[in-house]
């Protein structure tokens, strides 16, 4: 894929209305500190489209990111940051939920999971909820270069049996420092446009 253009459009707050589009969509969702900014802005090959979260859990907001007039990455807010109220995790959950039930496009849901760790209540949750709604869940592991590359097939093994994932549901190791894996997501977004 070759990316011509990347037209941001925001969505901010429960009750914004979301945009109705004719364009296939994908959504990346994941904990706050997972590397999803890292990881959109590799994919757009850009330092700073997605601002890279100093403050976690504080946007909340729904961007979407327009590419080549023929796909939109929607990036979901960053959940289960633990400093944040009820209130603000409620807000968040509504918004997600809100998305996942109305959006007629969405095709995938990518969800991150950091390559170092087991996935936590949430996380699993995120990933029943995305194919409960009847969505493909496809998992990215990130920070890939954090451990040893002879380590990273027996990390996305013991993901998958934690999340109780299908034999085929595909895992992505992926690294923002090294693009590895931007190639396999991008051929996935590709197999979305062709649809
Ligand atoms: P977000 O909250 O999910 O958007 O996470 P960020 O993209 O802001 O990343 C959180 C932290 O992890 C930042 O300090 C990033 O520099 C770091 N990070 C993100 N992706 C990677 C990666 O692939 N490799 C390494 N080593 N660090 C990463």
């Amino acid at each position: 894929m070759v990316i011509r253009s990347v037209e941001l459009e925001t969505v901010a707050g429960v009750t914004s209305a979301l945009p109705k589009n004719q364009l296939p969509e994908v959504a990346f969702a994941g904990r706050s500190n997972v590397g999803k900014s890292s990881l959109i802005n590799a994919l757009m090959n850009r330092k700073s489209y997605a601002r890279t979260s100093s403050q976690p859990g504080k946007t909340q907001t729904i961007n979407y990111y327009r590419i080549n007039d023929q796909i939109y990455c929607v990036d979901l807010p960053g959940y289960g940051f633990a400093r944040v109220s009820r209130e603000e995790k409620e807000a968040w959950g509504k918004m997600i939920e809100k998305y996942l039930v109305t959006s007629e496009q969405l095709a995938a849901v990518f969800l991150l999971l950091d390559i170092r760790h087991r996935p936590n209540a949430n996380d699993k949750q995120m990933f029943d909820w995305i194919q409960y709604m009847g969505y493909q869940a496809i998992v990215i592991a990130t920070k890939a270069d954090k451990i040893k590359r002879s380590q990273i097939p027996g990390q996305l093994r013991q993901m998958k049996e934690e999340l109780k994932a299908d034999e085929d549901t595909i895992i992505i190791p992926f690294s923002a420092l090294t693009k590895q894996g931007r190639e396999d997501i991008w051929d996935l977004m590709d197999q979305v446009i062709e649809n």
